[in-house]
């Protein structure tokens, strides 16, 4: 695997349970970690909530009783990560009743372009756990056809994949400090009804960042115990306990490497690859709205043609462009 993304050291260290408190985290507190467009990406949007919210608002809600109840998020969480996503610019509130006040929530531009990442989500989605009670696998192209999204280089229109890229240093290439630690429990209310109609693997994956940022760094080449452990700096209960679960999910498989004594390694699976297309729209994504005026930290060159990256999202039915305007159903 050639393709290299950052590695959040303090974030992963602290967007995780309690139990992620070792020794180690006081070491990290002011560590610097290299600057990564997915990385910023996963720090806003990598959060079960968040993820929720922000499907909720792409299918037209708007409200905060809407999204409560079709979410069935407790209302300090949902304020709570609100204020989130209207401090990072992906919804602006606007008030559409004076007496009483009432706001509601909007996507703004940034939070429109969500849509990439979410048509990536659908993807693998439709790939790996296709259901058709499931509302957003069933959306139509204008072309009139179900489709699968498709994630192609915007030079020379090949389907992009992990091991026909590579990453390389951007202008804005460097150090920053890590994300800020905030509390991410495991779900409140899982398996709620609110969460039927959405798209609950992908959840399950993204909405844990210690999950993101082991896949992170399995796209980064890494693949035994010691060297996840070191490039997260992570507990080792913890990382065993995300590992077993990427495993479960099918994402990682292990393999013995060597035997008496006997040690494995952790490789992305098929269906571990084929989240590469999300993870190049998350550094579209948070390269264009989340670099300096320096401009992103990677580039991501596309080896078949040798120019850098810019993905394209086309419809595997027709191969027309996908637009928001161009799905039915969305
Ligand atoms: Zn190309
Ligand atoms: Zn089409």
């Amino acid at each position: 695997m050639r393709f290299g993304l950052g590695h959040s050291l303090k974030d992963s260290m602290t967007s995780a349970d309690s139990t992620a408190k070792t020794s180690n985290e006081a070491a990290d507190t002011h560590r610097l970690i290299d600057a990564s467009s997915a990385s910023r990406a996963l720090n806003l949007m990598g959060d079960r909530w968040t993820l929720m919210i922000s499907s909720q608002a792409f299918v037209g809600t708007t409200r905060f009783e809407d999204f409560q109840s079709r979410i069935g998020i407790a209302r300090s969480l949902l304020t709570d990560r609100l204020r989130r996503l209207e401090s990072a610019g992906v919804l602006v509130r606007s008030r559409y009743c004076e007496r009483p006040p009432r706001d509601e929530y909007l996507l703004t531009e940034m939070g429109r372009d969500l849509f990439g990442p979410s048509m990536m989500i659908i993807r693998w989605e439709k790939r790996w756990y296709y259901d058709p009670k499931v509302r957003a696998h069933n959306i139509k192209h204008s072309c009139g056809h179900d489709f699968i999204p498709e994630c192609r280089c915007n030079h020379c229109r090949k389907e992009l994949i992990a091991r026909e890229t590579k990453g390389e240093p951007g202008p804005g290439a460097g150090k920053e400090p890590a994300a800020k630690a905030r509390a991410q429990r495991r779900s409140i209310v899982e398996g709620s009804q609110g969460t039927a109609a959405m798209l609950e693997r992908s959840v399950e994956v993204l909405g844990d960042r210690w999950i993101t940022h082991v896949i992170a760094s399995a796209f980064y080449g890494h693949k035994r115990f010691n060297d996840f452990q070191q490039q997260l700096g992570v507990a080792t209960n913890i990382l065993s306990e995300r590992l077993a679960r990427l495993v479960a999910l099918g994402i990682l498989e292990q393999k013995l490497y060597q035997e008496s004594p006997n040690r494995y390694e952790y490789r992305l699976t098929p269906k571990g690859l084929d989240l590469f297309p999300l993870v190049l729209e998350l550094v579209r994504w948070g390269a264009r709205w989340m670099s300096g005026p320096e401009g992103p930290p990677e580039l991501i060159r596309h080896l078949p043609c040798g120019n850098i990256v810019t993905p394209l999202l086309t419809c595997s039915h027709c191969g027309e462009e996908l637009t928001r305007e161009s799905l039915q159903g969305l």
